[in-house]
């Protein structure tokens, strides 16, 4: 199992001001944030992404509200992770927000099974395809942090 997802933090959570609170709540949790931006689905963009849910019948729903607003797409990575699809879909609850635990991004934003807040993969797999939906190759930025100079020089005016 691998050490990277994707997520997306869906219209009703970016429409209720809530992208820095669950932002943080991923970054507190161990994940590291490798790539990132706001965009829109249109609803071919949609449909696409959706394409295994096509037929269902929550699915016009799920496009409808997924197309109504901006959303703001992650890579994550989490070092040392056995599993990190598993762990962060642990960490954003059940897809119904009533069953999903304490302390679980759903709990606290999802307001209905539809309205639930954001997305997480839910295999190393689909991460990877979900992704490169969204970033080229070059946007997903996995460098560390590093000074280019010892502390005491960086820091000397
Ligand atoms: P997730 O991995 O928990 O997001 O759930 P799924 O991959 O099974 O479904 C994708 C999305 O479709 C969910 O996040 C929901 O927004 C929606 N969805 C799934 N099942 C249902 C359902 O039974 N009713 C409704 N209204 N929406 C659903």
């Amino acid at each position: 199992m691998g050490q990277r997802t994707f997520t997306i933090i869906k219209p009703d959570s970016v429409g209720g001001n809530h992208i820095g609170e669950i932002l943080t709540m991923i970054e507190k949790a161990g994940f590291r944030i490798i790539a990132l931006k706001m965009t829109y689905l249109s609803r071919s963009d949609a449909e696409k992404f959706y394409y295994v849910h096509k037929g269902r019948p929550f699915f016009r729903n799920l496009y409808l509200f997924m197309t109504s607003g901006p959303i703001v797409a992650a890579v994550l990575e989490k070092e040392g992770a056995q599993d990190a699809v598993a762990e962060f879909r642990e960490l954003i609850g059940k897809t119904n927000p009533e069953l999903a635990a304490e302390g679980t991004i759903r709990k606290k934003f999802a307001a209905s099974k539809t309205r639930n807040a954001i997305h997480a993969s839910d295999s190393d797999e689909n991460a990877a395809w979900e992704a490169a939906f969204f970033f080229p190759d070059k946007e997903i930025i996995d460098t560390k942090y590093e000074l280019p100079l010892p502390e005491d020089e960086i820091d000397s005016d």
